[in-house]
């Protein structure tokens, strides 16, 4: 028997079917946690139909209250939860600390926005006004890199909307969510959030349910372009927040030594398992050989271990599937560039790779043209910015990008110019729930946080009064 459990309808229940959680540190069984079958992903939709009625005419003040409720819950159990995490997906205590803690501070601050109508016109002839009304039941649909953060992301302004909930967690890392959910049954109204777990095998029955209005996603472009396809069958709202390939262009006047840790920094957190991580450098000439040793050592000096360990900086990667996948490109790596650091596999049991640093490649090969979504970093020699700026901006993906140099205004000229959603100046992976993010092509398809986000949960209506 499991001791986690599904959250339906207010009622915290066992899965039809159990799997196992595995410890990518260990390769062991972490827990057996509840799988939920077809028919308890129907209950929990029917169940979150029902409850929309009711929670839609709370006052927001009433639904915000709840919000800020789960996060003084979630807060109070920082230290908990963190250890959990890292056992589940395998992160640094400390990211995972960082990860509970800003998942109380984006539940807090989303919580906080006001959803405004206005009023278009208002004369002799009419009067004509804008109302902005929840949408319906949402399905939340959460990967197994920020598996609590990213929960963080949707719910809030779903909920706050008024709309009610049906999150689900990637099979790989469902148990601090599922943890969170016994915190849920205890603060929200029956049904307004429920959590079901799965092995892979229901989001796309949550894709194509004809009671969700709305599907956020966040995951693979892969796995986005089922979503759109299987959304198109009942015209549902989608937010996608795909993959990426961010680059960092440096410029020729950047010091190496003062941006080579803030690159590192941003291509290796959460073991390279980060949407928006620096994934490709394009180096000026000038500076490029100073660059690649300066990133090599820090390569070479990080601390790579079970997330538990202190002092760890980089754990393992999250998953076999993944591990697998980026050992391959390792093996790119190798045909296709100089490995100047890392390169190999720790050998031991658990799901390790050494950041690893690859110079003398280029464009056209998996390791840059790809994402990773590993610690491996190719860092690619350049003449001309502009050219830099047309190899970074040739990928299918726009998700963010950084330029680094000490002119302010080249850089800033060249990051205009970048087509992605985000892009950074002298520094990569800066982001905040008042901050909106989206990705540009086939990086997704709308936006989260700040205002703008809150709106994609919400559906416009027009009042046309005559007078
Ligand atoms: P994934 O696409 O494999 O899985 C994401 C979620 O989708 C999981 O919950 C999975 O169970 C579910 N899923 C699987 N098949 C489905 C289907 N047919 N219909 C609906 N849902 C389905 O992604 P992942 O491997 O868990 O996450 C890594 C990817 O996510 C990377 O590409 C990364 O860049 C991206 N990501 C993007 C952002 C962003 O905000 N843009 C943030 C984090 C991760």
């Amino acid at each position: 028997m499991s001791e986690y459990k599904l959250l339906i309808g207010g009622k915290l229940v066992a899965g039809d079917m159990v799997m196992d959680v595995i410890n990518p540190a260990t390769e062991e069984v972490l827990a057996v946690c509840p799988r939920g079958s077809q028919a308890q992903l129907d209950a929990a939709v029917a169940a979150a139909k029902a409850a929309f009625k009711g929670w839609s005419r709370q006052s927001m003040d009433d639904r915000r209250a709840c919000i800020n409720r789960l996060a003084d819950a979630i807060e109070a159990r920082t230290t908990e939860f963190a250890r959990l995490l890292t056992q589940e997906q395998g992160k640094p205590l400390s990211e995972s600390t960082a990860e509970i803690t800003y998942t109380a501070a984006f539940l807090r601050y989303l919580a906080s926005l006001e959803l405004k109508g206005r009023i278009i016109e208002d004369n002799d002839v009419r009067r004509v006004e804008l109302r902005r009304k929840p949408l319906g039941v949402i399905g939340c649909i959460i990967p197994w890199n920020f598996p609590v953060l990213i929960v963080a992301f949707k719910a809030p302004v779903a909920l706050l909307a008024g709309n009610t909930i049906v999150i689900k967690p990637a099979p790989t890392t469902p148990l601090t969510t599922l943890r969170i959910g016994e915190l849920c049954a205890e603060i929200f109204p029956a049904g307004v959030v429920n959590i079901i777990t799965d092995h892979n095998d229901l989001g796309a029955a949550l894709t194509a349910h004809p009671d969700i209005a709305k599907i956020s996603f966040t995951g693979s472009t892969e796995t986005g372009k089922k979503v759109m396809a299987s959304a198109a069958s009942t015209i549902k709202r989608i937010t996608l927040e795909l993959g990426g390939n961010d680059a960092a262009i440096v410029m020729p006047d950047a010091d190496p030594k003062t941006v080579a840790p803030g690159i590192f920094g941003a291509a290796t957190m959460n073991a390279g398992q980060v949407c928006l991580a620096v994934k490709r450098v394009y180096a000026h000439e000038s500076i490029y050989d100073e660059l690649c040793a300066e990133l090599a050592r820090l390569a070479d000096a990080a601390i790579v271990d079970d997330g538990l360990m202190q002092g760890a900086q980089i754990g393992p990667l999250q998953n076999k599937m993944q591990y697998e996948k980026v050992k391959g490109f390792l093996e790119d790596a190798r045909a296709n560039g100089n490995i100047i650091a890392g390169g190999q596999i720790e050998d031991r049991s658990g799901y390790f790779i050494r950041p690893t640093i690859v110079r003398d490649v280029e464009d056209g090969c998996r390791i840059v043209d790809e994402e990773q979504f590993g610690p491996i970093l190719p860092v690619i020699r350049y003449a001309d910015p502009q050219v830099a700026l047309e190899r970074a901006n040739a990928s299918p993906w726009g998700l963010g990008g950084s330029v680094w140099g000490a002119d302010r205004d080249k850089a800033y000229d060249l990051a205009c110019d970048m087509e992605s959603g985000t892009v950074w100046i002298n520094k990569h992976l800066d982001f905040g729930p008042n901050i909106p993010f989206g990705g540009a092509k086939q990086s997704g398809i709308g936006v989260e946080f700040a205002e703008e986000g809150l709106h994609e949960f919400t559906q416009i209506q027009v009042i046309n009064e005559a007078r």
